[in-house]
């Protein structure tokens, strides 16, 4: 058994090459998964919430925030000096908030103790009058990200 120092690894500074595989095994961690399961409920989430759950993987939401939490411990572990007190500060703790807290929780219809599991259905959103927005053209993501191997959304909002 080993203490693991999260923020080892930093790289020698020779910069990124832009080299899919290169970049991976750079990660600290193989997978959002295995963030969640080695890092987040191990080390950053040790203390008693009111609520999570267990099939994390099923609230989109929560998906959409521990995804962004672990791609910005991913850039900011690598920041010499206070790369880590950043991520804390302005990742960890508002990402920790919103999952955790009774008004904002993704995971309100949930309690592990009890086997509750419940995802609650989108909001919807009525179509606006035709014309009152700008429709912008998306170009085709599958035919960019297979000729650039950038798997990236190039979407526009
Ligand atoms: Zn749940």
């Amino acid at each position: 058994m080993s203490e693991t120092d999260w923020t080892q690894e930093i790289t020698d500074g020779t910069g990124s090459d832009g080299n899919a595989s290169a970049a991976a095994s750079e990660l600290a961690f193989s997978s959002l998964p295995a963030f969640v399961e080695d890092f987040f409920l191990k080390v950053c989430l040790r203390h008693e919430v009111s609520a999570w759950c267990p099939k994390w993987w099923d609230h989109e939401e929560a998906v959409l925030r521990l995804e962004a939490l672990w791609d910005a411990f991913e850039a900011l572990r690598r920041e010499p000096g206070t790369g880590t007190a950043v991520w804390i500060r302005d990742y960890l703790d508002p990402t920790v908030a919103a999952l955790t807290s009774p008004e904002t929780t993704p995971f309100r219809g949930c309690d592990a103790r009890r086997g509750a599991h419940h995802v609650g259905r989108a909001l919807t959103a009525d179509a606006p009058p035709p014309g009152m927005f700008v429709v912008h053209t998306i170009e085709d993501e599958d035919a960019s990200s297979a000729e650039t191997g950038d798997g990236a959304a190039k979407t526009q909002r």
